[in-house]
Protein backbone atom coordinates (compact mmCIF):
# COMPACT_ATOMS: atom_id res chain seq x y z
CA UNK A 1 0.00 0.00 0.00
CA UNK A 2 1.04 3.62 -0.53
CA UNK A 3 2.68 5.31 2.43
CA UNK A 4 1.21 8.10 4.08
CA UNK A 5 2.94 10.48 5.62
CA UNK A 6 3.70 9.79 9.49
CA UNK A 7 2.74 12.85 11.91
CA UNK A 8 5.62 14.59 14.11
CA UNK A 9 3.48 14.45 17.13
CA UNK A 10 0.96 12.12 17.64
CA UNK A 11 -2.38 12.98 16.34
CA UNK A 12 -5.37 12.68 19.00
CA UNK A 13 -9.04 12.97 17.41
CA UNK A 14 -11.99 13.01 19.08
CA UNK A 15 -15.12 12.49 16.59
CA UNK A 16 -18.09 14.46 17.88
CA UNK A 17 -21.55 15.54 16.90
CA UNK A 18 -24.36 15.10 19.81
CA UNK A 19 -26.24 13.71 17.07
CA UNK A 20 -27.01 10.11 16.77
CA UNK A 21 -26.40 8.05 13.55
CA UNK A 22 -24.65 10.86 11.37
CA UNK A 23 -21.54 8.59 11.26
CA UNK A 24 -19.60 9.19 14.38
CA UNK A 25 -18.48 5.65 14.50
CA UNK A 26 -18.62 4.76 10.72
CA UNK A 27 -16.16 7.39 10.11
CA UNK A 28 -14.18 6.54 13.38
CA UNK A 29 -13.64 2.87 12.30
CA UNK A 30 -13.36 3.67 8.77
CA UNK A 31 -10.74 5.95 8.94
CA UNK A 32 -8.70 4.33 11.10
CA UNK A 33 -8.29 1.48 8.85
CA UNK A 34 -7.44 3.71 6.42
CA UNK A 35 -4.36 5.17 8.05
CA UNK A 36 -4.25 1.65 9.35
CA UNK A 37 -3.95 0.17 6.21
CA UNK A 38 -1.08 2.60 5.21
CA UNK A 39 1.36 1.19 7.90
CA UNK A 40 0.49 3.96 10.44
CA UNK A 41 -0.50 2.69 14.19
CA UNK A 42 -3.77 3.76 14.88
CA UNK A 43 -5.79 3.38 18.26
CA UNK A 44 -9.44 3.54 18.54
CA UNK A 45 -11.22 4.43 21.46
CA UNK A 46 -14.71 3.51 22.10
CA UNK A 47 -15.92 6.18 24.72
CA UNK A 48 -19.89 5.12 23.65
CA UNK A 49 -21.81 2.57 26.11
CA UNK A 50 -22.95 0.61 22.94
CA UNK A 51 -19.74 -0.34 21.54
CA UNK A 52 -20.43 -0.13 18.01
CA UNK A 53 -16.91 0.75 16.93
CA UNK A 54 -15.73 -1.88 19.28
CA UNK A 55 -17.92 -4.38 17.03
CA UNK A 56 -16.85 -2.83 13.96
CA UNK A 57 -13.52 -3.33 14.51
CA UNK A 58 -13.94 -6.64 15.42
CA UNK A 59 -13.19 -6.14 19.00
CA UNK A 60 -14.59 -8.22 22.37
CA UNK A 61 -16.68 -5.88 24.35
CA UNK A 62 -18.86 -8.27 26.03
CA UNK A 63 -19.70 -6.99 29.81
CA UNK A 64 -16.63 -7.88 31.83
CA UNK A 65 -13.77 -7.50 29.73
CA UNK A 66 -11.07 -4.76 30.47
CA UNK A 67 -12.40 -1.55 28.99
CA UNK A 68 -12.48 2.13 28.79
CA UNK A 69 -14.61 2.10 31.88
CA UNK A 70 -12.05 0.66 33.99
CA UNK A 71 -9.57 2.82 32.38
CA UNK A 72 -11.68 6.01 33.30
CA UNK A 73 -11.46 4.59 37.18
CA UNK A 74 -8.23 4.73 36.81
CA UNK A 75 -7.80 0.93 37.44
CA UNK A 76 -6.40 -0.17 34.75
CA UNK A 77 -4.21 1.53 31.83
CA UNK A 78 -4.90 2.10 27.98
CA UNK A 79 -2.50 -0.79 26.93
CA UNK A 80 -4.02 -2.98 29.15
CA UNK A 81 -7.72 -2.57 27.90
CA UNK A 82 -6.28 -2.38 24.09
CA UNK A 83 -7.66 -5.17 22.15
CA UNK A 84 -6.08 -5.76 18.10
CA UNK A 85 -8.10 -5.46 16.11
CA UNK A 86 -9.02 -8.17 13.07
CA UNK A 87 -9.00 -5.82 11.04
CA UNK A 88 -5.34 -4.62 10.84
CA UNK A 89 -2.23 -5.69 12.90
CA UNK A 90 -1.36 -2.13 13.92
CA UNK A 91 -5.10 -0.94 14.56
CA UNK A 92 -5.85 -1.52 18.09
CA UNK A 93 -8.73 -0.69 20.16
CA UNK A 94 -9.71 0.12 23.54
CA UNK A 95 -13.39 -1.73 23.66
CA UNK A 96 -16.52 -0.20 25.27
CA UNK A 97 -18.86 -2.47 27.35
CA UNK A 98 -22.60 -1.41 28.68
CA UNK A 99 -20.68 -1.24 32.51
CA UNK A 100 -19.83 2.74 30.76
CA UNK A 101 -23.37 3.24 30.75
CA UNK A 102 -23.44 4.23 34.23
CA UNK A 103 -20.18 6.37 34.17
CA UNK A 104 -21.87 9.63 32.99
CA UNK A 105 -23.34 9.74 36.87
CA UNK A 106 -20.45 7.92 38.36
CA UNK A 107 -17.79 10.37 37.05
CA UNK A 108 -19.47 13.04 38.47
CA UNK A 109 -17.77 12.50 42.14
CA UNK A 110 -14.46 12.00 40.56
CA UNK A 111 -11.91 13.69 41.36
CA UNK A 112 -10.97 15.61 38.57
CA UNK A 113 -13.43 13.88 36.75
CA UNK A 114 -13.15 16.00 33.27
CA UNK A 115 -9.35 14.34 32.73
CA UNK A 116 -9.32 11.11 33.52
CA UNK A 117 -9.10 10.09 29.77
CA UNK A 118 -6.06 12.39 29.16
CA UNK A 119 -4.54 11.43 32.13
CA UNK A 120 -5.05 8.03 30.91
CA UNK A 121 -3.19 8.84 27.27
CA UNK A 122 -0.35 10.52 28.66
CA UNK A 123 0.55 7.76 30.86
CA UNK A 124 3.47 5.62 29.79
CA UNK A 125 1.90 2.46 29.36
CA UNK A 126 0.34 3.69 26.05
CA UNK A 127 3.72 4.23 24.53
CA UNK A 128 3.57 0.26 23.67
CA UNK A 129 1.40 0.28 21.42
CA UNK A 130 2.99 3.48 19.97
CA UNK A 131 -0.36 5.06 18.63
CA UNK A 132 0.29 7.76 15.49
CA UNK A 133 -3.22 8.26 15.70
CA UNK A 134 -5.96 7.85 18.58
CA UNK A 135 -9.25 8.63 17.60
CA UNK A 136 -12.16 8.89 20.12
CA UNK A 137 -15.80 7.80 19.37
CA UNK A 138 -18.42 9.44 21.18
CA UNK A 139 -21.69 8.65 22.17
CA UNK A 140 -24.52 11.21 20.91
CA UNK A 141 -24.43 13.33 23.94
CA UNK A 142 -22.62 16.59 25.53
CA UNK A 143 -22.09 15.01 29.05
CA UNK A 144 -18.78 13.90 30.59
CA UNK A 145 -17.84 11.18 28.47
CA UNK A 146 -17.84 13.52 25.68
CA UNK A 147 -15.97 16.57 27.48
CA UNK A 148 -13.23 13.59 28.71
CA UNK A 149 -12.50 12.96 24.94
CA UNK A 150 -12.51 17.31 24.08
CA UNK A 151 -9.97 16.71 26.66
CA UNK A 152 -8.21 14.42 25.55
CA UNK A 153 -7.86 15.35 22.16
CA UNK A 154 -6.12 18.14 19.98
CA UNK A 155 -8.60 18.03 17.18
CA UNK A 156 -11.85 17.56 16.91
CA UNK A 157 -13.58 15.81 13.97
CA UNK A 158 -17.04 16.67 13.27
CA UNK A 159 -18.81 14.02 11.03
CA UNK A 160 -22.28 15.90 9.12
CA UNK A 161 -24.59 14.39 7.88
CA UNK A 162 -26.16 15.36 4.54
CA UNK A 163 -29.73 15.56 5.61
CA UNK A 164 -32.66 17.72 6.94
CA UNK A 165 -31.29 19.85 9.83
CA UNK A 166 -27.60 18.92 9.62
CA UNK A 167 -26.25 21.96 11.32
CA UNK A 168 -29.25 21.82 13.77
CA UNK A 169 -27.52 21.41 17.02
CA UNK A 170 -23.93 22.44 16.12
CA UNK A 171 -24.11 25.80 17.54
CA UNK A 172 -24.63 24.16 20.84
CA UNK A 173 -21.28 21.46 20.19
CA UNK A 174 -19.24 24.43 18.97
CA UNK A 175 -20.44 26.27 21.80
CA UNK A 176 -19.29 23.37 24.23
CA UNK A 177 -15.59 23.18 22.58
CA UNK A 178 -15.43 26.68 23.07
CA UNK A 179 -16.25 26.02 26.77
CA UNK A 180 -13.50 23.66 26.61
CA UNK A 181 -11.15 25.54 24.98
CA UNK A 182 -11.34 28.30 27.53
CA UNK A 183 -11.23 26.04 30.69
CA UNK A 184 -9.81 23.13 30.43
CA UNK A 185 -8.03 22.33 27.07
CA UNK A 186 -6.68 25.62 24.82
CA UNK A 187 -4.85 23.43 22.10
CA UNK A 188 -8.54 22.17 21.10
CA UNK A 189 -9.49 23.13 17.88
CA UNK A 190 -11.86 22.09 15.32
CA UNK A 191 -9.36 20.57 12.53
CA UNK A 192 -11.80 18.73 10.32
CA UNK A 193 -15.60 18.17 9.01
CA UNK A 194 -16.88 15.32 7.51
CA UNK A 195 -19.48 14.98 4.92
CA UNK A 196 -20.96 11.65 5.43
CA UNK A 197 -24.52 9.50 3.78
CA UNK A 198 -24.36 12.12 0.85
CA UNK A 199 -26.40 11.04 -1.71
CA UNK A 200 -25.81 12.56 -5.24
CA UNK A 201 -29.10 12.26 -6.48
CA UNK A 202 -30.89 14.51 -4.40
CA UNK A 203 -30.47 18.30 -4.35
CA UNK A 204 -31.01 18.38 -0.81
CA UNK A 205 -27.14 16.69 -0.27
CA UNK A 206 -25.55 19.16 -2.65
CA UNK A 207 -27.17 22.38 -0.72
CA UNK A 208 -26.37 20.57 3.17
CA UNK A 209 -22.77 20.54 1.64
CA UNK A 210 -22.75 24.05 0.01
CA UNK A 211 -24.06 25.31 3.15
CA UNK A 212 -21.12 23.23 5.11
CA UNK A 213 -18.65 24.89 2.94
CA UNK A 214 -20.38 28.19 3.38
CA UNK A 215 -19.88 27.90 7.50
CA UNK A 216 -16.52 26.01 7.79
CA UNK A 217 -14.66 26.73 4.63
CA UNK A 218 -11.47 24.71 4.47
CA UNK A 219 -11.79 22.84 7.32
CA UNK A 220 -14.24 20.41 5.80
CA UNK A 221 -12.85 17.79 3.67
CA UNK A 222 -13.14 17.91 0.17
CA UNK A 223 -13.88 13.86 -0.13
CA UNK A 224 -17.31 13.27 0.53
CA UNK A 225 -19.20 9.97 2.03
CA UNK A 226 -21.71 8.81 -0.18
CA UNK A 227 -24.61 6.68 1.34
CA UNK A 228 -23.73 3.07 0.55
CA UNK A 229 -25.53 0.08 1.70
CA UNK A 230 -21.62 -1.66 1.77
CA UNK A 231 -20.75 0.50 4.42
CA UNK A 232 -23.92 0.15 6.45
CA UNK A 233 -23.69 -3.96 6.20
CA UNK A 234 -19.72 -4.13 7.63
CA UNK A 235 -20.44 -3.53 10.93
CA UNK A 236 -22.92 -6.86 10.86
CA UNK A 237 -19.60 -8.86 9.62
CA UNK A 238 -17.57 -7.09 12.72
CA UNK A 239 -15.61 -5.66 9.81
CA UNK A 240 -14.62 -1.92 8.33
CA UNK A 241 -16.04 -1.11 4.84
CA UNK A 242 -12.39 -1.36 3.71
CA UNK A 243 -12.29 -5.43 4.29
CA UNK A 244 -15.71 -5.79 3.48
CA UNK A 245 -15.73 -4.47 0.16
CA UNK A 246 -12.45 -2.92 -1.05
CA UNK A 247 -13.10 -2.17 -3.83
CA UNK A 248 -16.65 -0.39 -3.23
CA UNK A 249 -17.27 3.43 -3.26
CA UNK A 250 -17.66 3.75 0.45
CA UNK A 251 -14.23 1.98 0.80
CA UNK A 252 -12.02 3.87 -1.67
CA UNK A 253 -14.10 7.43 -0.54
CA UNK A 254 -12.70 6.57 3.41
CA UNK A 255 -9.15 6.19 2.07
CA UNK A 256 -9.66 9.01 0.07
CA UNK A 257 -10.52 10.81 3.39
CA UNK A 258 -7.85 9.41 5.52
CA UNK A 259 -5.34 10.56 3.26
CA UNK A 260 -6.72 14.00 3.22
CA UNK A 261 -6.03 14.07 6.93
CA UNK A 262 -2.86 12.38 6.97
CA UNK A 263 -1.26 15.11 4.01
CA UNK A 264 -2.92 18.16 5.52
CA UNK A 265 -1.92 17.30 8.79
CA UNK A 266 -3.10 18.41 12.82
CA UNK A 267 -1.29 21.98 12.98
CA UNK A 268 -3.95 25.11 13.34
CA UNK A 269 -3.27 27.31 10.69
CA UNK A 270 -0.66 25.00 8.58
P1 LIG B 1 -23.28 7.62 15.02
O1 LIG B 1 -22.07 6.95 15.55
O2 LIG B 1 -23.07 9.09 14.77
O3 LIG B 1 -24.49 7.37 15.86
P2 LIG B 1 -23.18 5.63 12.93
O4 LIG B 1 -21.80 5.72 12.39
O5 LIG B 1 -23.46 4.53 13.89
O6 LIG B 1 -23.59 7.02 13.57
O7 LIG B 1 -24.17 5.58 11.70
C1 LIG B 1 -25.57 5.49 11.89
C2 LIG B 1 -26.16 4.44 10.95
O8 LIG B 1 -25.97 4.85 9.60
C3 LIG B 1 -25.51 3.09 11.07
O9 LIG B 1 -26.45 2.09 10.88
C4 LIG B 1 -24.49 3.08 9.93
O10 LIG B 1 -24.21 1.78 9.47
C5 LIG B 1 -25.21 3.89 8.89
N1 LIG B 1 -24.27 4.63 8.03
C6 LIG B 1 -23.26 5.43 8.42
N2 LIG B 1 -22.63 5.96 7.36
C7 LIG B 1 -23.27 5.49 6.26
C8 LIG B 1 -23.12 5.69 4.84
N3 LIG B 1 -22.15 6.47 4.35
N4 LIG B 1 -23.96 5.05 4.02
C9 LIG B 1 -24.95 4.26 4.52
N5 LIG B 1 -25.15 4.03 5.82
C10 LIG B 1 -24.33 4.64 6.69
MG1 LIG C 1 -21.80 5.90 17.34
Amino acid sequence: ALQLPRPDERRIMTVANQKGGVGKTTSTVNLAAGLALHGLNVLVIDLDPQGNASTALGVDHRSGVPSVYEVLLGEIGVADAAQQSTQSENLWCVPATIDLAGSEIELVTMVAREGRLKEALNAEGVERLAPDYVFIDCPPSLGLLTVNALVAAREVLIPIQCEYYALEGLGQLLRNIELVQAHLNPALWVSTILLTMYDGRTKLADQVAAEVRGHFGELALRTVIPRSVKISEAPGFGQTVLTYDPGSRGSMSYLDAAREIAERGGRKGA
